[in-house]
């Protein structure tokens, strides 16, 4: 893409700029490939200004592999509730633990070491490889692919797998080998502050001059719009136990308790973690999660099962625009259930009091809201 003479020119006014005004995040502080490596796992589909108290907690409870190696996995989830796409912390801890047991403790030097591990990919271990310890392994996500594709001006969708390992090839080749992990950083940097999705700001744009899209007037039109996947509308009901205490159940995640076929279709729309009893429903939502309370709780008669209905929320989840539709079960005991816990309904609103998703938490959030309108007008 860039040749000769301009290449250097390049990448010493993209550096410059980096050094200049690079933001001053956590992560950026200590080159500790851990603390890389968390940060990057965080960062994967949540924006940096979410990510900064996520990651100041989980640091603070884990402050290194072998803190997170030997923690209880509810822990790990605990402190990542609320962040979304819990298998980024299963994974995370999986690897902690095969760096302990396989690498002395140490993240590894190798790259295909690194791509061994779970949940690290091509995109991560570059990241972590050549900012902790000055690996010449260029970058490539989403992000850098959009400035690629603009300084280029490539057209088409560019996850397509051979426009792909060409990017690739473009971001190996602008690489700057003496300092490949800030140079990383520097290209992560202008996709994130100036060249960004929507707007590009290309008059305040450190590389302007460098840029095909913006001399052909088409960087607002780059990338090309990938083919979406249809949206599927799902609805989700859930039953809200709860006792004159104001106490709930949660059940274990579905993964681990699919006897009655809960798993298959409720674990990813509640990451595989605690939930309310909740089934998905098509026509009649309080009769099919009549149905299903009856099935997980054959000791309770259905005749004494009243369902009232709470606030409805939404929540979306990649292609999935979910309903939530809660219902309140008043009890005064609640009902036995293998692997459940009895928990406060206020504690379950609250981030990272347990291991739950957000899709619980709303409908938590919907119970309480009703409790609390009851409790005024009382
Ligand atoms: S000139 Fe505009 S489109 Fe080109 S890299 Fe800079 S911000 Fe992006």
């Amino acid at each position: 893409m860039l040749t000769g003479r301009e290449l250097p020119r390049f990448r010493k006014q993209l550096l410059k700029w980096f050094r200049e005004f690079q933001r001053d995040l956590p992560w950026r502080r200590k080159l500790d490939p851990y603390r890389i490596w968390l940060s990057e796992i965080m960062l994967q589909q949540t924006r940096v200004a979410a990510v900064i108290p996520y990651y100041e907690r989980f640091l603070e409870k884990f402050p290194d592999v072998s803190a997170l190696a030997e923690a209880p996995q509810e822990d790990v989830l605990r402190l990542w509730s609320g962040l979304g796409y819990y298998s980024r912390a299963r994974n995370l801890q999986a690897s902690a633990k095969e760096i302990v047991e396989k690498h002395d403790g140490k993240f590894p030097r190798e790259l295909q070491d690194a791509l061994a591990l779970p949940g690290v990919g091509r995109y991560t271990a570059a990241a972590i490889l050549s900012i902790a310890r000055g690996a010449k392994l260029a970058v490539l996500d989403g992000n850098v692919a959009r400035v690629l594709a603009r300084l280029g001006a490539v057209r088409g969708d560019l996850r397509e797998s051979r426009r792909w390992a060409s990017l690739q090839k473009t971001a190996d080749a602008l690489l700057e080998p003496k300092s490949p992990g800030e140079w990383n950083q520097a290209m992560m940097e202008l996709g994130a502050v100036v060249c960004t999705p929507r707007a590009p700001q290309c008059l305040i744009c450190p590389v302007a001059r460098f840029c095909r899209a913006r001399k052909l007037g088409i960087a607002d039109r780059l990338p090309e719009k990938r083919q979406k996947r249809e949206t599927q509308e799902v609805a989700i009901a859930a039953a809200i136990f709860l006792d004159s205490r104001s106490h709930t159940l949660l059940l274990p995640p579905p993964r681990t308790k699919n006897r009655l076929g809960e798993g298959t279709a409720l674990a990813p729309l509640v990451s595989n973690l605690w939930h309310f009893p909740a089934v998905q429903v098509r026509t009649d939502p309080a009769g099919e999660l009549l149905q299903h309370v009856a099935k997980l709780f054959p000791k309770i008669s259905k005749r004494n099962i009243v369902l009232k209905p709470l606030a409805k929320a939404r929540h979306a989840v990649t292609y999935r625009n979910i309903t939530l539709l809660a219902f309140r079960i008043s009890v005064a005991q609640l009902p036995d259930f293998l692997g459940a816990k009895i928990v406060s309904l206020a504690d379950v609103c609250s981030p990272t009091s347990h291991a739950i998703s957000n899709l619980t938490r709303k409908l938590a959030r919907a119970a309480l809201f009703r409790e609390d309108s009851l409790a005024a007008s009382a």
